[in-house]
């Protein structure tokens, strides 16, 4: 996208505002599905919590992606997206056996991540098939919030305990269809994804019936000039070669899986705000914008680096500036970056706001959220409207209890 359809974006729907471009998301999409094209059966399913607006699943269910959902609300906002429950997978962690159940009565194809749950649900329902999430133990990740394969991780089955999964199988007489991973987010190196793959392999040995291996996502995007990112083509054809080679020994022709999120949508989104104020410190020079961590919590939450750009002045003379927001207390996007001068009343963009940051605004200092427009075949389409007042109030209970004191609220 240019400059200049940012700007006139920012000007017709208003800031601080969320931006996606389509042709991004569809290129990403055909260069993972490309790096397997080698691969018989290849299913992609988009995650949905990095980004769950109902015209991104459409966008992704037109592309031939199914979903990977971790909760009944994704699985139905799915449904109403027109995706088939044959194309969701259910991959929660630490949900109820009656959420899994609900799901699972959908048609969707349910993981399951913990012996406990996989011994109940196996003895009622020993008829549905099953797929099973397994820790390699493997440490992969950006940081420990979003490494969840090490062997203190909350998620997946122990290798360790492989010996207790086929017990319950042959217990209930369950059928496990599937084997998964997910060693989380921002893999930089491909032999530590591949010796994962090793033990999941070796894994899924155990199992006669599979239809399908899930190597979950973790694919790392640049998200500044220089920065590494996973080398998907030399990935795709070494995990093809040796996918293939697991087939034959198998005796069956079964589907690669993933299930990308930022991959797909990250690098799509730009998120817009105003800048209110512009202060200068003693040592700082402080852009204030109309936006905070309520609506891009990656910077306060997981030290995220999100390039910022001055589209309202994008040749100007560099300046360094901190960026923060509005938040009544430390809110911090970008300390001492070089951005091209600023003056009150300029559009900054925040690059690679498609994963993972309108799905994790909330209403924090009782602000609306964001608007957010779909940039598709050059035209802006609004894909969510921004919230008023009401939706505020609409679930709040106003009881009329404080004889004297009662404020009116209206
Ligand atoms: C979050 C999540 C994903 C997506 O991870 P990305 O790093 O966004 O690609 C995939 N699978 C599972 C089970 C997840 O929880």
């Amino acid at each position: 996208m240019e400059n200049e359809n940012l700007l006139a974006i920012a000007k017709e729907f208003g800031s601080p505002v969320y931006v996606y471009d389509s042709s991004k998301i569809i290129s990403q999409y055909n260069r993972l599905s490309g790096a397997f094209k080698k691969v018989k059966r290849l299913k992609l399913n988009y995650a949905v919590k990095a980004l769950s607006n109902l015209a991104i699943l459409k966008l992704m269910n037109s592309l031939g992606a199914g979903l990977d959902t971790v909760s009944v609300q994704e699985v139905k906002l799915g449904l109403l997206a027109g995706v088939k429950p044959s194309n969701i997978i259910f991959t929660p962690n630490g949900v109820s056996l009656e959420e899994i159940e609900q799901v699972s009565a959908m048609g969707v194809q349910i993981n399951i991540d913990n012996l406990s749950i996989l011994e109940q649900f196996g003895t009622k329902h020993p008829k549905v098939p099953v797929c099973i999430r397994v820790n390699p133990h493997v440490m992969a990740g950006g940081n420990s919030n979003i490494s969840v394969g090490h062997i203190d991780s909350k998620f997946g089955i122990s290798i360790h305990q492989i010996p207790h999964i086929l017990r319950i199988v042959e217990n209930t007489g369950m059928n496990i269809n599937g084997i998964h991973m997910h060693t989380g987010s921002d893999i930089l190196d491909i032999e530590v994804f591949l010796y994962a793959s090793e033990i999941l392999f070796e894994t899924a040995k155990n199992f006669e019936n599979l239809d399908f291996i899930d190597f979950g996502s973790g694919f790392k995007v640049p998200y500044k000039p220089g920065d590494i990112e996973t080398n998907i083509e030399e990935f795709g054809e070494k995990l093809t070669k040796r996918f293939n080679s697991f087939c034959k020994e198998y005796g069956k022709e079964i589907t690669l899986g993933f299930e990308p999120g930022k991959f797909l949508v990250s690098e799509s989104g730009y998120f817009l705000a105003n800048v209110n104020v512009v202060k200068q410190t003693t040592s700082t020079v402080f852009a204030g914008i109309d936006s905070g961590f309520n609506h891009l919590i990656r910077p306060m939450f997981y030290n995220s680096h999100h390039e910022i750009i001055n589209i309202s002045n994008p040749e100007g003379k560099e300046r360094f500036y901190s960026i923060v927001g509005y938040i009544c207390e430390t809110d911090t996007f970008a300390t001492n970056r070089r951005i091209s001068e600023i003056k009150e009343g300029d559009i900054i963009a925040f690059k690679n706001a498609g994963a993972y940051c309108f799905s994790m605004a909330s209403n924090y200092n009782s602000r609306y959220r964001p608007a957010e427009v779909l940039w598709h075949n050059g035209e802006a389409h609004l894909i969510r409207k921004r919230e008023v007042f009401e939706d505020l109030t609409k679930n709040q209970v106003d009881v009329d209890i404080f004889s004297k004191e009662a404020a009116s609220v209206s």
